[in-house]
């Protein structure tokens, strides 16, 4: 199974554009209307410097995707996805049995999984926590495990601390 693309809610930050950023068109599977990539694989239109050479006949999956970056204002300028190294999506699942699954936040690196342990990554993983929001890591294109609010992978021993953070 790949990873779910799910559009981030909400309109853009006024003045926030992707600019030189392209994570997202690395990062996630991109399957309709019709499968073009898998997820953590360079996608074939991306553009040096930023940008889509395929930008008006993009899939679908691509024009309804934005990360949370671009839609929620208390995140910084500068956790950009390529500039802070991750990137944060939602996802979704009403199906999971997971309290930890079913909406939740998504920290995807977009290189070195150095970046997940930043001061920058930090501060946004303690921001999706204190809304209720469980935060989990994706690795090689699949959503792996979770993480506390410094980045730590939370083992089953610690899983009833973090329950209660959720709403
Ligand atoms: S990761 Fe976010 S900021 Fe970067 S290109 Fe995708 S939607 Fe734009
Ligand atoms: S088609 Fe364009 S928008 Fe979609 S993943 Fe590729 S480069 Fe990104």
């Amino acid at each position: 199974m790949g990873v779910t693309l799910v559009r981030t809610l909400g309109e853009k930050v006024k003045g926030r554009e992707c600019g030189a950023c392209s994570v997202c068109c690395s990062a996630l599977l991109v399957e309709f209307p019709k499968y073009e990539k898998p997820a953590g694989e360079r996608c074939k239109h991306q553009l040096e410097g930023g940008g889509c050479g395929f930008y008006k006949k993009r899939p679908e999956d691509c024009s309804y995707f934005q990360c949370i970056w671009l839609t929620l204002e208390q995140m910084p300028n500068y956790t950009r996805p390529d500039i802070c190294g991750v990137m944060f999506r939602y996802d979704l699942d009403d199906e999971t049995w997971n309290p930890f699954a079913k909406s939740c936040v998504v920290a995807v690196p977009s290189a070195s999984q150095d970046a997940l342990f930043s001061d920058a990554a930090k501060a946004c993983y303690r921001m999706f926590w204190g809304g209720g929001k469980a935060v989990w890591v994706q690795i090689e294109g699949r959503r792996r495990f979770l993480i506390d609010e410094n980045g730590t992978e939370i083992l089953a021993d610690r899983i009833a601390e973090y329950e209660g953070k959720l709403r």
